[in-house]
Order: C-alpha cells, then structure tokens, then sequence
C-alpha cells in the first residue's frame, strides 16, 4: 500500500491515459480506482452487447494500467457510493480526485462524495465555453457553433477560407439510396477471449439482444484498430449516402465510433486528425471529410453543450405532451409489418445499434407522431444502443427528435410521413403498407399519423413560420375526418404491438 497516496477514480466512460485526472501521474504518485456498480448494470435492461463492451473495456484498461505499474483497486460493488467508500476505507487516500463525469447525475455524486474534479478534456469544447458562445444569442445553431469551431481549431481550413471552399457539403451527401450493385465496406471483427467470456457469464439476467459477434472492438488498441480500417476502406465513401437507409446493410458507409469516443477509447482529435489527414494526402473528397468532421466537432459537441446548458431540467420537457408508452415492438416483445421500423430493430437487436437517419427519422419520427413521451424513448434507447449516454441521449431523443424541448435543438420537427422513407430507402417496396396512401387499411402508418400529427398540433405549429406550407397542405385535405379514425386504429394497434 502507499499511505497518504492520492486515488485517481477512473469512470466507466473514461478509460484513456489522456484523461486529465492521469495525465502525467506515474505509480508513485497516484494509485487508481475502478468501480462496476450492480445497482448501475441492473439500473435498465440493457442490451447485451452494451454491457458486454463497457464491462471488458474497463477491465482491459485496468490491466493496461496494471502492466504499466499502477496499483488499480478494481472493484465490484453493490452502488458507485459503496465502492468508493470501501475503498477509501481500506486506503485512507488522502484524497480522492476524478475528472469531471459525462453526465449530470454523476457530477451531483461526485460532489455529493467530495471528490476533488479536474476539468474535462473528453471534447473540443468544454461546456464552460460552450455555455460563453451561447450566452447571449437568441438562437442557438448548429451551423454558426461548427463554423467558430473550424475556425477556432483549424480543421479543414486553408488559412481563413474553408478547404474546397464553401463550409458545408450537406448538398452532395443527401442522395438517395444507391442501386442494387452498390458494395458496402466489410466489418471488421475480433475474436473473443477469456475477458469477453467471463464478462458475459457475469451479465444480468435482464440483458437483451443478440450475443457479441466481435464487431465492437473491446480496447483502446481495437478501437485505433477500427478507427484505421474507417478512414482506410470506409470514409472516402462516408458522404454521398449519409442519409439514406437500406434493407439488410445496418451500417452501410457510417463509421460506427460512437461506442468508442463515448467511452475515451478514442478521443475527438485523433479522430478528426485522421480523417483530416486522408483529405490532404488526397485519399479522401471532400465533401466526405467535411460531412464527418461536421458529425464529430459540430454536432457531437452541439449537443454535448446544449446538454450542460439545459440540464437537468431538459430530461423533463415535454412540450408537446406526449404521454404514449413504448411501442411493444421497440422493446422486442411484438412483431411489426412495418418494413423500415423491422429492419432498424433488426439492427438494434443484432448489434445494439442503428444509423442516424434510423434512429431520426424511423424509431424517433414514429414516437413523436405517435406521441410516446420522451422519457420513456430516452429511457429505451439508453439502454438498447451500444453508444447509449444521458449527455447525448437527452439533446438527440427529447430535443431533435421528438421536438419536445418546444424547438431548441430543431427549429421544427423532424416529422414525415412514407414518402420520406419511400425516397430515401428501399424499405417500402417490401412492406405490406403502401407510403402514398394515408386511409384504409393499406395505409402506410406513418403517412396517417404524420397528418394526424400536424392535425394535433396545428395550434401550436401555426406559431411556426417553417411550418406554413405543411399546414396548408394539411388545410387542403378534404378527408381529414377518415384520417383522424385511422389514426386512432393505428396507435391503438402500435400500442398494443398489433401494427
Ligand atoms: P456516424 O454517422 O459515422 O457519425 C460520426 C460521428 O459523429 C458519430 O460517431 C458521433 O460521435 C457523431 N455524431 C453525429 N451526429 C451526432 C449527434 N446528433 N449527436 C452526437 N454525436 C453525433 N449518438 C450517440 O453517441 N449515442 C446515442 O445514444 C445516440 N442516440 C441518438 C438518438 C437519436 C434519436 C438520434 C437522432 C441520434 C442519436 N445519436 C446518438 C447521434 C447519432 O445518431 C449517433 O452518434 C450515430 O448514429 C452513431 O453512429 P456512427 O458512429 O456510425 O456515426
Ligand atoms: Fe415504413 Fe410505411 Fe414504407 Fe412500410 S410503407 S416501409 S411502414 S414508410
């Protein structure tokens, strides 16, 4: 033991040297301090592959340490609080130091804990600053905070001109999906071990979903791993298709890092570096490069802000009332014919993941025009995703998504019908409903609600200037009473997990 030695608490979600808590501590100075917390781990029920991964992270990250000479106290115990106090009642540190955490709930303990906090170096921008570059603006925007954050960090940038000259190629990566003859890039896996079998034998019985297959790299070094393989084989293609989705390919040309700079295993810069990179060695376009940078230090970061910002009151909002319940479908114990929403729980299920237009513009379009309350989507998609985290799950689910923070993070909401899904996918031409039709009995579900939808709220719509052609296109329809019944038939059967 080593009396009077600081303890370096290292959270579940920042297993890198970097964090500003180690950085520059060597095993003479600091020992260290893991906790997996039960009451955590049984807290939902999560999905398999989730729990899988953050479990053998952090104990591939304590042996990292240990082989690097620290003392790592790794512990399992009943609730964070417990094993932080039996810890400190085994080493009497003089102090207990962390750097500060991901979410809201956990700052609150930590404090509550009188742990002594570093500052965050996870993002590009802490929220401190975050909160100094909104502090005075009527409107918050996505586009402006992306532009100070190029500028100010130097990505794609030819001295003070963007590189390829204009800020956002959004226009090139809007297509459609591709053919048939389209190749998507291979995953690469990894073999599992004795770690994973032993973390997995450990899982509470709750855990759902689909047994690891090693798509999801487990360590610092299998994350760089997967970060090589995406600017290799998968971002010179990242663009054109961002926003289309296909039947049977879960991550098409998406760089699936999520998981990883959620965790600390990768951290924004190195990532950003090497797309960067690529773009000037020429091995990348342009329009590709920006899309991703733009994902990483414009909206990562947005919402990153918009969360620190807002909280804790932003977990609550509703401001559209919505107080439906989870589809039976979402949580697996029903079927759905609804083609685009099959396929993207087929995901979910088999990986614990689905892409952004998924996630936007299926599972969350479908709750908002059905109403389910944000809670319980945030809720869900915490614990089904294998990226899953309060910070990022509020300003995405409660914001973007089911627009119930009354139009913050979206200034109108992300609503449509099958004709948007008919456009950007080929999920429609197998499915039983029909995405022009929005009555009877072949009606696509989300073309009645999204109408049923825009009827619901047409009060408070009306107060929003981006929606008048929507609402005069709602004014025209002559069988509003015919949708109005199929749109209770519809939820009623959503609800009941019969759609
Ligand atoms: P890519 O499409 O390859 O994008 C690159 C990276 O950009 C991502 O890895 C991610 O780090 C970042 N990024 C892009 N958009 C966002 C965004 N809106 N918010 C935060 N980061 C972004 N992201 C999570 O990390 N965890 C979540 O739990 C999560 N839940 C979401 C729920 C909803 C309803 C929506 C609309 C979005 C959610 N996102 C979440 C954001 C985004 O969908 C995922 O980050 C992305 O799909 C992860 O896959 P990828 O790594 O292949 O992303
Ligand atoms: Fe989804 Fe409607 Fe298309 Fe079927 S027709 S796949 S329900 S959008």
């Amino acid at each position: 033991m080593l009396p009077g030695v600081e303890t370096v608490w290292v959270l579940g979600d920042q297993l890198n040297r970097r964090i500003s808590s180690l950085s520059g501590r060597t095993p003479a100075d600091a020992r260290l301090l893991m906790v997996e917390s039960t009451r955590k781990l049984s807290s939902k029920r999560f999905h398999r592959q989730r729990l899988h991964l953050v479990l053998t992270a952090m104990r591939r990250f304590a042996s990292q340490l240990r082989r690097a000479g620290f003392h790592v106290d790794y512990r399992r115990a009943p609730s964070l609080r417990a094993g932080l106090a039996a810890h400190r009642d085994l080493y009497q540190p003089a102090q207990v130091v962390a750097m500060e955490p991901m979410s809201f709930r956990m700052r609150r303990l930590l404090d509550e804990l009188e742990v002594q906090i570093t500052r965050s170096n996870q993002f590009l921008c802490h929220y401190e600053d975050f909160a100094a570059w909104a502090a005075g603006r009527t409107r918050l925007v996505m586009e402006d905070f992306y532009r100070e954050q190029r500028r100010r960090l130097g990505y794609l940038m030819d001295g003070e001109r963007p590189a390829g000259g204009r800020w956002n190629f959004d226009r090139e990566n809007r297509l459609p999906p591709p053919g048939e003859a389209k190749r998507w890039p291979h995953r690469p896996r990894s073999r599992l071990d004795a770690v994973d079998r032993e973390v997995l034998e450990g899982l509470p019985p709750s855990a759902f979903g689909a047994m690891p297959d090693g798509t999801w790299a487990t360590s610092r070094r299998g994350a760089l791993a997967r970060l090589r393989h995406f600017v290799g084989e998968v971002l010179p293609g990242f663009g054109p298709h961002q926003d289309a989705m296909v039947a049977g390919e879960w991550s098409m040309a998406h760089s699936l890092l999520s998981p990883y700079l959620n965790l600390g295993l990768l951290y924004p810069d190195e990532v950003c570096d090497a797309a960067e990179d690529a773009f000037r060695a020429g091995r990348v376009p342009i329009a590709s490069a920006e899309g991703f940078i733009r994902q990483i230090v414009g909206w990562r970061e947005f919402v990153w802000g918009v969360y620190w910002l807002e909280m804790p009151g932003y977990a609550r909002a509703n401001a559209l009332a919505a107080r439906g319940p989870l589809p039976p479908a979402f949580a697996g114990t029903a079927e759905t014919a609804m083609r685009c929403l099959a396929e993207t729980l087929r995901a979910v299920n088999d990986h614990g993941y689905a892409h952004h237009i998924q996630r936007l513009m299926v599972l969350g379009n479908l709750a908002l025009l059905a109403g389910v309350e944000p809670r319980r989507m945030v809720d869900w998609m915490w614990a089904s995703f294998i990226d899953g985290a309060e910070w990022v799950m509020v300003p995405n689910v409660v914001g973007m998504a089911l627009h119930a923070d009354g139009g913050l993070m979206a200034t109108k909401p992300y609503a449509a019908g099958g004709n948007y899904i008919s456009r950007m996918s080929d999920y429609c031409s197998g499915c039983p409903f029909d995405p022009a039709q929005r009555t009877g009995a072949d009606a696509c579900p989300l073309t009645t609600l999204y109408w049923s939808f825009l009827d619901r709220h047409r009060g408070l719509l009306e107060r929003n200037p981006r929606m008048g052609r929507q609402l005069a296109a709602l004014r025209r329809l002559s069988d509003i009473e015919a949708v109005r019944r199929r749109a209770k038939e519809v939820t009623n059967r959503l609800f009941a997990g019969q759609l």
